[in-house]
């Protein structure tokens, strides 16, 4: 692509936006950064975002935060102006293959677990997108015979034109984000950009479980399926307690550190995309078994007098909560709420009818969700995090668990859900390290 010259306006300046600014002036553009909030950020010469600040642009490029039917950029689109995101942008220039893995949910966990299988299966690797380094940020970095492991949200398929994945995998589609994509059959094509620009040597790893994944087998890529219920080929299934890998047993889901049949299938798909990436069956295993996990996704924090506590503070959805408390057994004391996200948070009430104790409320959208579960289960109305840690440590008994696995986003009380996580973390470290109120009374 030649970008000699041609002006180019970045909109958004957080490290996606400064890094496609940083990759378009290397290839000889004249790029600037736009930002709602104008951050001053030096040598970017950043402007306010009105329709002035693109008046002179050709091409727009978006970072993944960037709503794409903003106003300012509908007029420019209107005018002739080619709008693309950072992911269309680095593609252009990033050297080796691409593997891209989507999905509502499960997306870090797999695209980690995969760069790990890779590293540990010495297959030379980088990962990048969501998970963290910007897909701009890699191009200086990657190499031909090399793979680029992209975590990939909707919001960077969305504006994709020519990208092509050698290697995309959809984990599964739940309603998330309709704040942004309106419908879910918009949020479906936005994940199936993915598979779009594929051909017929490119593959496709596809949930078989999940009706919107398997729709994606339109496109050209090659269907490679797992499935944690039934017999797929090719690809990775779940048969008694064993996983299977075309054919052949892989490894023992009790072998795979992970808790929770919806880690069992971020196992499968990272174990598909592995192999097609040339990771031998036992080079997987081994790899798998030493998966230290990711921080803030059923993370395991201490136990303190039996009890243990989790921290799933990525648990920003309904859906991310049901596969959380589908992974332990009774005794829970589960932490909900936050910033509402138009949950329907009645789902929730069958499997804490039977797991929890009880629920401990906390921020904006206690309210309503306790108006869906109420009868359900035993609600406690702690309003901060801090409170239910202590009503938790009060009440839970040998043998519970505490689960942060809130279903709501973080943002009325904390910066983000790395923020409430690693509070969550610290309250229970300190709590742990003191003896309950409770208890110290029973004992004098
Ligand atoms: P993403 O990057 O897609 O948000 P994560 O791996 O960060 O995915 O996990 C997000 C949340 O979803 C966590 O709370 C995790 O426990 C839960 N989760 C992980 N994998 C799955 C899955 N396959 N299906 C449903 N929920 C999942």
């Amino acid at each position: 692509m030649k970008l000699d010259g041609v002006p180019v306006a970045v909109v958004g300046m957080a490290r996606s936006g400064v890094a496609a600014v940083e990759l378009l002036r290397e290839k000889g553009a004249d790029a600037w950064g736009v930002d709602q909030t104008a951050p001053d950020i030096p040598g970017l010469g950043v402007l306010p975002q009105t329709d002035e600040a693109f008046a002179r642009a050709e091409w727009i490029v978006l970072s993944p935060g960037v709503p794409a039917d903003l106003d300012v950029i509908e007029t420019a689109r209107r005018r002739g102006v080619q709008v693309i995101g950072d992911l269309e942008l680095a593609s252009w220039f990033l050297q080796g293959e691409i593997i891209g893995i989507t999905g509502s949910n499960g997306k870090t966990t797999t695209t980690a677990l995969t760069g790990h299988i890779l590293e540990a299966c010495g297959i030379p690797a980088q990962v990048g997108g969501n998970i963290g380094t910007p897909p701009a940020s890699m191009v200086k970095t990657s190499r031909t015979g090399q793979w680029n492991v992209l975590e990939l949200s909707s919001f960077q398929l969305e504006t994709t034109q020519s990208f092509r994945a050698h290697v995309g995998a959809a984990l599964n589609l739940t309603p998330d984000h309709l704040d942004r994509h309106y419908t879910m059959a918009r949020y479906a094509a936005a994940k199936g950009r993915l598979f779009a620009k594929q051909t017929e040597t490119d593959f496709a790893v596809l949930n078989a479980d999940d009706p919107y994944c398997v729709a994606y087998t339109s496109e050209r890529g090659q269907a490679v399926w797992f499935s944690s219920t039934r017999k797929v080929a090719p690809g990775v299934f779940l048969q008694g307690g064993t996983i299977i890998l075309d054919g052949q047993e892989l490894m023992h889901a009790s072998e795979v550190p992970l808790r929770g049949l919806h880690n069992l299938e971020n196992t499968m798909a990272a174990a598909a995309i592995a192999h097609l990436a040339g990771a031998p069956p036992a080079g997987i295993r081994a790899a798998v078994m030493t998966f230290p996990g990711v921080e803030h996704r059923l993370e395991f924090v201490c136990e303190a007098d039996g009890v243990e506590w989790y921290n799933d503070s990525k648990a920003t959805n309904v859906d991310a909560t049901l596969k959380a408390i589908a992974a332990f057994d009774r005794g829970l004391w589960v932490i909900l709420g936050g910033k509402d996200k138009n949950g329907d948070y009645s789902a929730l009430a069958a499997p804490l009818r039977e797991k929890a104790h009880a629920v401990l409320l906390i921020g904006a959208a206690a309210e309503k969700i306790a108006a869906q579960l109420r009868g359900a289960v035993p609600l406690i109305a702690c309003g901060t995090l801090e409170a239910a840690v202590s009503e938790a440590r009060l009440r839970a008994k040998a043998g519970d668990r505490v689960l942060l696995a809130p279903a709501c986003a973080s943002f009325d009380q904390f910066e983000n859900f790395e923020h409430r996580g690693r509070e969550f973390k610290r309250l229970v470290r300190s709590a742990a390290s003191s003896v309950p109120v409770a208890h110290a009374k029973n004992s004098s």
